[in-house]
């Protein structure tokens, strides 16, 4: 095991636990396992009560979260995850107990018994599998033992998308919704719904907490971003179209103050666009070649495209 790079990857009181993972005790039964080496920046939160510990998003899974989490915790944990995209289910598998959203997309995603994300909410072909132990309905108090959390339904990063308040603590973990990175806002409408949401139920003194980038988002971010989408729904706020990298759909980018948000077109299908659009490029590229040399070379030449196209998808 290497050591790590000194601290740039950290954030103020953050430590290394080894050299992939990093965590922050932010009080002795919270605590943040977050990812720093990977491009996206994940943050799981282990939430710890007197008879059970929840991890609320497992991360991407490059690396087994479990020697973290059983090093800070010795009950029995329960998984859960803010929405179902892939760099949050990461490592479920490798926990026995579920719990989840009870969201109708996610209950028609169930069959004889086993949980199985659609391609559309993972954005990945090789999903997890597992049970849902615990379906959490919307404003549902999931007790922890000695610390209950409320489950509020924030759509428009995903329709799933839960965030968990913790009132008596102050704390607020809101999954992708709003972190200190690029946001991705899938459906305005309901990103508009949803923060106003948020501002009904708190008291503006919590502590906000994403899952990318340094944990904490000041509470006046709310209002921030809800100000922006307001503006851009009125056309007050310009919102230049960009592709935004070959690998994601088109979308318009506004960055005010420390907000950086893409709008995406067409909704989530536009987060898995590149993998029609891709499929539909190698099977042109494959006709020409068919056409012009032979329908062997043809057939040849769109496997390997195929084949490469389908790892750098899986691996992105
Ligand atoms: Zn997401």
């Amino acid at each position: 095991v290497s050591e790590p790079a000194a601290g740039a990857l950290l954030w103020p009181g953050a430590r290394w636990f080894d050299d992939w993972f990093a965590v922050e005790g932010i009080d002795a039964q919270t605590v943040a396992i977050a990812e720093p080496r990977d491009y996206q920046y994940p943050v799981s939160y282990l939430l710890l009560g007197t008879d059970r510990a929840l991890l609320f998003d497992s991360g991407t899974g490059r690396r087994d979260i479990r020697p973290v989490v059983a090093s800070l915790a010795s009950l029995p944990v329960t998984v859960a995850f803010s929405h179902s995209h892939y760099d949050h289910l990461g490592n479920h598998t490798r926990f026995d107990r579920f719990a989840a959203f009870d969201h109708p997309e996610l209950r028609a995603r169930v069959r004889r018994g086993i949980f199985r994300p659609s391609l559309v909410q993972h954005l990945k072909l090789r999903r997890p599998c597992f049970p849902i132990h615990e379906w959490w309905a919307a404003g549902e108090e999931v007790n922890l033992g000695g610390r209950t959390l409320t489950v509020i339904p924030v759509p428009g990063h995903a329709p799933e998308s839960i965030a968990l308040l913790d009132r008596d603590r102050g704390q607020l973990f809101l999954g992708d919704f709003l972190y200190s990175a690029e946001l991705y806002v899938i459906d305005v409408d309901r990103y508009l719904r949803s923060l106003q949401t948020l501002r009904d139920l708190t008291t503006g003194t919590e502590t906000l907490f994403g899952a990318h980038g340094f944990p904490r988002v000041p509470y006046r971010q709310l209002g921030a971003l809800a100000e922006l989408l307001e503006g851009v729904r009125a056309g007050r706020v310009s919102a230049p179209f960009g592709l935004g990298g070959f690998l994601l759909g088109p979308q318009r980018r506004i960055q005010v103050g420390d907000l950086d948000v893409r709008l995406f077109y067409g909704g989530r299908l536009a987060l898995i666009l590149p993998l029609f659009i891709g499929t539909a490029l190698i099977a042109a590229i494959a006709a020409v070649t068919a056409v012009l040399a032979s329908p062997l070379i043809g057939a040849l030449v769109g496997l390997v495209l195929l084949t490469v196209g389908l790892v750098a998808y899986e691996r992105f």
